[in-house]
C-alpha cells in the first residue's frame, strides 16, 4: 500500500530569513503564479489524488454580496480549509474573488483571462453570485448592469459575458444564492433588468467540461456551509476520491435540500400538538403568522445560519421560502398565513386537543420516582407537587398495562435474581411476581415434596 505522507508544513521549509528572501508578490496575478508551479501529483508534498489545485472564479451579477458574506462565515468546512488545502483529498482552492482577492486591477483580471483562454494548468470552477441581468437592455442605452474589467474596446465587460466565456471550459458552474439559482429578488415582478438565473441564462443543454449541469445552492442568503460542503464534495469527486454527489432534478445537493425546513424545525412539536403563535416573540409554531416552512426545502433549522447557530425559526423568524424557485413572488405577501395552512392547522388543533391532555398526564407520572409513587408524596422543597387523582390513576393503570404488555418489567423479577433481604422489586409491587419470602417458602415446600 502506498504510504501517505503529509505535506511539509511551512515551518519546516526553511528559516524565516530564507523564506523572507523570496517574498510572494501578492499583487501579481495568482493564476500566473500558479502557472510557475507543478499542479500535478508530482508536486512536492502533495497529498492524495491526481488533482492538487483547482481555481475558483467568483463572478457577481445582480447581487447584494450576501452570498459572499455567507460563504466566508462557513465553518464545516471553512473557506480557509479549502484555500489551504487542509481537507485530505480535496484539491487546494485558488480563489479569485472581486472583493476578497488581494490583487486588483489588471493583475486581478489576468486571472479571468487566462481561464477564459484555456491557459491555466489546472481545472477551474465558476461560482456565480446574484442573478444574471439582460445586458442587452442596458447596452441599448450605452450602459451595463453588472460588470468587471475593461475589454479591448475600453468598455466594461459584463459578468454575464465572463460567464458565457468561462462556463464551457469550467469543471463545474456553481450558482450560489437564490438570485443565481432561480433569479431571486432582482427577477421579481416588474424585473426592469431582465434578471434571470444562471440556469436560465446558460440553458437546459449546458454542460460543463466534465458534463455537469449547473449546480444550484439556493438561499437568500444561503447557508455558507451548504456551499463549502458542496464545493468540497464536488472537488473530492473530481479527484476520484469521493462518490458523485447526489443532486435533485433542479441541481440542488439532494442531501441538503430533500427535506422541508418544517420537519427539522425546533417548533414542529407545537405544530403537531396544534399550538400556534399569535405574535412574534411567542415560542410556539409560527405558521399562523405567515411561516411557509411545511412546503419549503431548506436545512437552516438543523444546520443553523453560521457555525450551527441561529437560523430563521430558531431565532423567531418565519420562513418566507427564500430557497425556493417561486421566491419571492409566490410567497408574497410576506407575513400573511399561507392559505393551505388553514386545513392542516385545523386538523392538528383537533388532534392536539385530545393528545395534549393525555401527554400531560403521562408526563406527570413520568415526572415521579417510583419510590414517590409508593409513598404517594413528592419530597420537593420547591413547591407542592399534587398527587394524581383517581381518574388519572385509573387511566395510567391501563397505560402501564399496555406499556409492559409482552415485555419484562425492570428489576429482579425471578427468585434467583432477587435482592438480598427480600427487597421488594417493582414486579412484586405490581403483583406479577411473588415476594422473595414467598418464593423461598415455595422452594422449600417443593424440596420437601421431592
Ligand atoms: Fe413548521 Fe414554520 Fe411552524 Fe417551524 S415555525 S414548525 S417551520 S410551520
Amino acid at each position: 500500500m502506498q504510504e501517505i505522507k503529509p505535506p511539509t508544513s511551512p515551518a519546516e521549509k526553511g528559516s524565516i530569513e530564507e523564506r523572507a528572501a523570496k517574498p510572494i508578490d501578492l499583487l501579481t496575478s495568482s493564476a500566473e503564479r500558479e502557472l510557475e508551479k507543478e499542479p500535478s501529483a508530482a508536486r512536492q508534498g502533495a497529498m492524495l489524488g491526481p488533482i492538487k489545485v483547482v481555481h475558483a472564479y467568483w463572478l457577481a451579477g445582480m447581487s447584494c454580496d450576501g452570498c459572499s458574506v455567507a460563504a466566508t462565515g462557513a465553518t464545516s468546512p471553512s473557506v480557509e480549509d479549502l484555500l489551504l488545502g487542509r481537507l485530505p483529498g480535496v484539491p487546494r482552492l485558488v480563489l479569485h474573488h472581486p472583493v476578497l482577492s488581494v490583487e486588483a486591477g489588471e493583475a486581478f483580471m489576468k486571472n479571468y483571462e487566462l481561464a477564459a483562454e484555456g491557459k491555466l494548468n489546472a481545472p477551474y470552477v465558476v461560482i456565480y453570485e446574484g442573478s444574471v441581468a439582460d445586458e442587452a437592455l442596458a447596452e441599448a442605452s450605452g450602459g451595463y448592469w453588472s460588470a468587471m474589467g475593461v475589454g479591448s474596446d475600453e468598455k466594461m465587460v459584463p459578468t454575464a459575458t465572463w460567464l458565457r466565456r468561462m462556463a464551457p471550459g469550467a469543471a463545474a458552474v456553481i450558482a450560489i444564492g437564490t438570485c443565481a439559482t432561480w433569479g431571486g429578488i432582482p427577477s421579481a415582478y416588474g424585473n426592469p433588468t431582465g434578471a434571470m438565473s444562471v440556469m436560465d441564462f446558460l440553458g437546459k443543454d449546458y454542460r460543463s467540461a466534465l458534463g455537469v449541469p449547473v449546480v444550484n445552492i439556493p438561499g437568500c442568503s444561503p447557508v455558507g456551509d451548504n456551499f463549502t460542503e458542496t464545493v468540497a464534495a464536488v472537488l473530492l469527486f473530481l479527484n476520484g476520491l469521493g462518490p458523485l454527489p447526489e443532486f435533485d432534478g433542479l441541481g440542488r445537493p439532494a442531501w441538503l435540500f430533500n427535506e422541508t425546513v418544517h420537519r427539522r424545525c425546533v417548533r414542529a412539536g407545537y405544530y403537531e400538538e396544534g399550538v400556534f403563535a399569535h405574535e412574534y416573540g411567542d415560542r410556539e409554531c409560527l405558521v399562523e403568522i405567515g411561516c411557509w416552512g411545511p412546503v419549503v426545502q431548506c436545512n437552516i433549522t438543523s444546520r443553523g445560519a453560521i457555525n450551527h447557530m441561529g437560523g430563521c425559526m430558531n431565532t423567531g423568524g418565519i420562513c418566507i421560502g427564500c430557497t425556493m424557485p417561486g421566491f419571492p413572488d409566490k410567497f408574497s405577501p410576506f407575513y400573511k398565513r399561507a392559505p393551505g395552512s388553514l386545513l392542516s392547522t385545523s386538523a392538528s388543533k383537533t388532534v392536539g386537543s385530545f393528545i395534549r391532555p393525555l401527554r400531560r398526564m403521562t408526563m406527570q407520572f413520568q415526572n415521579r420516582e417510583t419510590s414517590w409513587d409508593k409513598k404517594q408524596s413528592v419530597p420537593s422543597g420547591w413547591g407542592n407537587v399534587s398527587e394524581p387523582g383517581l381518574l388519572q390513576k385509573s387511566i395510567h393503570f391501563f397505560y402501564d398495562k399496555l406499556q409492559f404488555l409482552n415485555a419484562e418489567r425492570p428489576g429482579r423479577t425471578k427468585p434467583y435474581e432477587e435482592y438480598r433481604g427480600g427487597y421488594e422489586v417493582p414486579a412484586v409491587r405490581a403483583g406479577i411476581s411473588e415476594s422473595p419470602q414467598k418464593e423461598r417458602e415455595q422452594k422449600e415446600e417443593h424440596k420437601n415434596d421431592e
